[in-house]
């Protein structure tokens, strides 16, 4: 379906934190993404964690340990998150690897080279006892607006390396004028041309009197965001024109956080044009997530723990309530009662039942023995669905897709209840009967391809229970073909519900 290689990337997310909601929502969403594109062609799904800065060196000497002690401990728990997601990434990156520092080196030399990055003093007011450079605008009385702090702060200038973000302006408008999908949705993409129409001062991209980060030639080390934008180009092996930044290169999608859009968006096409590379296809900046209404934040106490509710409602439920009960893009509000809602509606009543109630008629009637399914009406009538969830997963209209997908969900179940199949049984009618019944079970096997991106444990467990081997795989475009499931095969049907009522 894909022309080309896909390539998609999360933010590599702020190690010293914990994992919340708002970081599985993006990995869902890309993952998601991913294993659409995955099941139709070569694909690559990149994520990781953000290593170095100020905040993790301050934390790891707090804890008593070394800045690297202290990230090797912390990273156990954000791929824990992901495998408790069944996010499958293709690699994770972690800035404090070799493999990313020597790159990022390289990236830097690269860019003094060619004229894009040069020495100048950077000035402002200085806190000492936090490490930090403070805008004018932002001193209280003159002071630290630290409120823990609230020391003097003295004007300190140091040489610094700078890049020449102002001088890529203008080039930045006129790509965003001719390429209005490039940054979406479209609230992201006006603030950013509103940004840019508000000018570009050059960006310091080196800090002195930091030690925790990627080391620099004559000392200092690299402005911890453009390490970490570099992470989308080094994981493909870029300094070394490696295979899969051949592949890969230049990205479909980067998905990032709305609060994060502006180094997406504005700092990081620069630096790939510095660097004469291709842009990513698009910069998806989706909404944030909130709590019945309520900002979460950690002195509301209002966060929620992404391990306990996946424990609670099954991570499953979780992908599919994420990307089910708002456009992607929006912001919208969390709460339980609406998990368990689709939990109990959607999934229990609507697919879990249509999975047990097929099968179990197959077993009744047939023996657990799929027949020779005859023309089926229903199989025309959904003839291009393959076709249009999965153009709209590519738009990353995932809910578009999911109403899509429960068509079809609806309509199998109106077939049970309107062809009444003990009906036909008992009249003899095994024609219809048999058409009836195999359609329920091809149905199902389209329903395996057709939310294995968006839910793989609850895909893999129908595609068990029709008999068949692994996990649904294959291009769309051939496997949703109506009639694929071989008559004569056996369905192993389980006790468990898909989705036990909660
Ligand atoms: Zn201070």
């Amino acid at each position: 379906m894909s022309e080309r290689a896909f390539y998609v990337t999360t933010p590599i997310y702020y190690i010293s934190g914990n994992p919340h909601i708002g970081h599985v929502y993006t990995s869902v969403a890309a993952d998601t993404l991913a294993r659409y594109h995955h099941a139709n062609g070569p694909a690559f799904f990149l994520t990781g964690t953000d290593e170095h800065g100020q905040k993790v060196a301050a934390a790891a000497a707090e804890a008593g340990m070394t800045p690297q002690a202290w990230t090797d401990a912390l990273v156990v728990k954000w791929k824990a998150i992901c495998a408790r997601y069944d996010v499958r990434y293709d690699d994770f990156i972690r800035t404090t690897e070799p493999r990313h520092a020597r790159q990022c080196v390289e990236v830097f030399e690269r860019l003094k080279a060619s004229g894009n990055v040069y020495l100048g003093k950077y000035s402002g007011w200085y806190c000492t006892n936090d490490e930090t450079f403070w805008l004018e605008s932002k001193l209280i009385d003159g002071r630290c607006p630290n409120p823990e702090c609230g020391r003097e702060v003295q004007w300190l200038s140091e040489d610094n390396w700078f890049f020449a973000l102002s001088k890529y302006r203008d080039r930045l408008l006129a790509y965003y004028r001719e390429h209005p999908q490039w940054v979406r949705p479209e609230r992201a993409y006006n603030e950013m041309v509103a940004t840019l129409e508000g000018g570009l001062e050059d960006l310091c991209i080196s800090r002195v009197n930091l030690d925790w980060g990627v080391p620099l030639p004559g000392g200092g080390v690299m402005y911890v965001w453009l390490d970490a934008l570099l992470n989308y180009i080094t994981a493909l092996d870029y300094a070394s024109d490696g295979e899969r930044f051949r592949t890969f290169w230049p990205a479909n999608v980067q998905l990032v956080g709305k609060e994060i859009a502006r180094f997406h968006t504005i700092i990081w096409p620069a630096v790939l044009w510095a660097l004469d590379l291709a842009l990513p296809e698009r910069v998806f900046a989706h909404g944030w997530i909130t709590l019945e209404g309520q900002k979460m934040s950690k002195s509301l106490g209002n966060v929620i723990d992404p391990f306990e509710i996946a424990d609670r409602f099954g991570s499953d439920s979780i992908r599919y309530f994420l990307l089910r009960e708002a456009p992607f893009g929006s912001d919208f509000s969390f709460s339980e009662e609406k998990v368990r809602l689709r939990r109990n509606g959607d999934l229990g009543n609507d697919l879990g039942n249509l999975v047990k109630r097929s099968l179990a008629m197959l077993v009744r009637y047939r023996a657990g023995r799929v027949p020779t399914g005859a023309h089926s009406a229903l199989g025309a009538r959904f003839t291009d669905l393959g076709k249009r969830a999965g153009t709209a997963i590519a738009a990353l209209e995932f809910r578009e897709a999911l109403e899509a997908i429960w068509e079809f969900v609806t309509a199998l179940n109106r077939t049970i209840d309107e062809k009444r199949p003990w009906e036909l049984d008992k009249r003899g009618d095994t024609a219809a009967l048999d058409t009836a019944l195999y359609e329920l079970c091809e149905g199902l096997r389209w329903l395996a391809h057709l939310i294995a991106p968006f839910m793989p444990t609850t895909a893999r467990g129908i595609w068990t229970q029709l008999g068949l081997e692994g996990e649904p795989h294959g291009a769309w475009s051939t496997e949703l073909v109506w009639g694929r499931l071989e008559p004569g095969s056996v369905v192993a049907p389980s006790d468990e519900p898909l989705f036990p009522r909660l």
